[in-house]
């Protein structure tokens, strides 16, 4: 083998006198917007090694150490290999202004430039509710719409709540690794102000092995928490899920369930409720999915937190005036979504019977939040409309949207009835490739089913029976229904028909790991074969719905309201947030 090294090193060689110059990269990116007074982390990674005295990191011009108070580490190898990185935890800029960053090895110097903003010195909102349809789409808020208000001579009956607030930006969803976003660095946006990768939480993605090793910026909840506020975060998704983990979580990898469950009880959020009960578990509690015998539900409750497993429970707990914190797991996976909830039964409903939905958490985490006389945060997640659009359900995805609108609903009518002063966020963390191309008219000629979509003026008006008191009709299989129809799919069956026995599972993947379409609709009388177009094999193969990059709707309302116009980027949220409750005025000086 020795013939062959050389070849070998002489090629080494020569990439190493032909590689360009690779910079360094400095996190906090480039045009990264920093809320004064917030904690963030400070890495430059070096591309190859670099001796300490050569390291040179000065911030507008002076030397890093004295802008931060204190001197950034050098990692001389990190994680083992030939490159060294500067890291300077929790640094913080409580002076507004623009900062230019070089770092240097010696040879070669890159430089960033950050903003840093302050926001007023009083708040204008007292508190803020943040709703997230997790994959909320345009289509979505149309059809929930077409089924809870219904249209009399083109014109609809009703609006929603949402569609009653007076401020709309469109958010970009892009994150720093691509055009499409997953639930957690599109989350983390709203929750840090910053851009990340997909499956990041509160981290900038570089290049450290650890997922928990990443460079940190703030959350909200830490940030809030600090001002005094109470912050709360209900959906009903597990708790550990991405949107609900990006009010506390710094990982690179949102699968991080159990440092999640850790990270919550860390960070003393006040509330948080959802489905997810196997992660606070010890391991040797059936069931547990923990791998170690911290019982977490002991811990919580030792730190004075509420404890409720059903609607009853969290109800009770929430009526009680002494209850300031608390934590409720209603499910062993995600709570079962308002279609299944409220008329089907299906799901884990018979397993999980007294579930409370969105609304009725929102409503219990309010009660518990307001107690605090200085204001709250709560962040409220619709989290199935996704998991829904994912499956290819549009039934379950379309009365998830509709239990949005009542949660959006239920906090106009709190914040009219609590000094008007709660601003109201309403928006998406992403898209899905969804849209209404009209109905399904099991009356028209044939049995071909494909031939009863009716388009144009055949679609007509769909049929539902005349909504409840929360806008939910109460059956979906009607003759003349919503077309509702998915962009980007797997090989599947498509029955043109709602899914009365339960979720979608639109694809599966066979013994070769290649995905194809479930038999299990099959023989549904009329359904037709779709090929897919999505990749069918691979780390990325697709056995139901994908993400979209199209841009989100961001409807909000009340003090502070009036920043939310035009077109946005989605880490823009989180300063509308941050200036509404004026969480950037710079700490008091220290008492001497
Ligand atoms: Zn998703």
């Amino acid at each position: 083998m020795r013939f062959a090294l050389a070849p070998l090193a002489a090629a080494l060689c020569a990439a190493a006198f032909t590689l360009p110059a690779t910079a360094q990269t400095i996190f906090p990116l480039n045009r990264a917007e920093i809320l004064a007074g917030s904690h963030f982390d400070l890495k430059v990674e070096f591309p190859g090694l670099v001796d300490a005295s050569a390291a040179k990191l000065s911030v507008n011009g002076k030397d890093a150490a004295t802008v931060f108070g204190k001197r950034a580490e050098l990692i001389a190898r990190e994680d083992g290999k030939d490159v060294s990185s500067l890291i300077l935890r929790g640094a913080r800029i409580t002076k507004p202004g623009s900062y230019t960053v070089t770092a240097s090895d010696g040879t070669n110097t890159r430089s960033v430039t950050w903003n840093v903003y302050a926001t007023p010195a009083k708040a204008a909102a007292k508190n803020v509710i943040l709703f997230i349809g997790d994959g909320f789409s345009i289509a979505h808020r149309t059809a929930a719409r077409m089924l809870s208000k219904g249209y009399e001579d083109g014109k609809l009956k009703g609006k929603l709540a949402m569609d009653e607030m007076p401020y709309m930006a469109l958010l970009t969803t892009q994150g720093t690794d691509s055009i499409i976003t997953d639930s957690a660095n599109a989350a983390h946006a709203y929750t840090t102000g910053h851009k990340s990768c997909v499956n990041a939480l509160g981290v900038y993605c570089s290049r450290a092995a650890a997922s928990l090793d990443h460079p940190k910026v703030e959350t909200l909840t830490e940030i809030a928490k600090r001002s005094g506020l109470s912050v709360g975060a209900v959906t009903n998704s597990e708790v550990e899920d991405a949107t609900p983990a990006s009010m506390v979580a710094h990982t690179r990898r949102r699968s991080d369930y159990n440092d999640i469950v850790k990270m919550f009880y860390d960070s003393k959020i006040d509330v948080i409720m959802g489905g997810g009960s196997p992660n606070f578990l010890p391991k040797s509690t059936p069931g547990s999915k923990r791998t170690d015998d911290v019982d977490y539900i002991e811990q919580f409750k030792g730190a004075g937190y509420a404890f409720a497993t059903t609607k009853a429970e969290m109800n009770t707990a929430a009526a009680d005036s002494k209850t300031t914190k608390l934590l409720g797991l209603y499910n062993t996976g995600n709570v079962d979504g308002a279609l299944d909830l409220k008329f089907l039964k299906k799901g884990s409903v018979s397993k999980f019977p007294d579930q409370p939905d969105v609304v009725e958490e929102m409503k219990a985490a309010i009660k518990v939040l307001s107690r605090n006389k200085k204001g709250f945060v709560l962040m409220v997640e619709s989290a199935r409309i996704d998991k829904y659009s994912h499956s290819m359900d549009p039934e379950r995805a379309i009365y998830d949207t509709i239990m949005l609108d009542d949660a959006v609903k239920a906090a106009q009518d709190w914040a009219k009835a609590n000094g008007n002063n709660t601003m109201i966020l309403v928006t998406a963390d992403h898209t899905h490739p969804v849209s209404i191309i009209g109905t399904v008219n099991d009356e028209a000629p044939g049995d071909d089913m494909r031939n009863k979509v009716g388009t144009y003026e055949d679609a007509g008006f769909p049929n539902y029976p005349a909504p409840d008191a929360d806008g939910y009709p109460n059956k979906v299989d009607v003759s003349r229904r919503v077309r509702m129809v998915f962009g980007a799919y797997p090989d599947y069956y498509d029955t043109f028909r709602p899914y009365l026995d339960g979720e979608n599972v639109p694809g599966i993947k066979n013994a070769e790991g290649i995905t194809v379409a479930n038999e299990a609709y099959k023989n549904v009388p009329g359904a037709v074969l779709r090929v897919g177009n999505l990749p069918n094999k691979g780390p990325r193969g697709a056995n139901q719905g994908i993400h979209s990059g199209d841009d989100v709707l961001l409807t909000a309302m009340g003090p502070g309201a009036n920043k939310v116009h035009g077109q946005m980027e989605n880490s823009d949220l989180f300063r509308v947030v941050a200036e509404a409750l004026a969480l950037g005025k710079p700490m008091a000086p220290a008492k001497k």
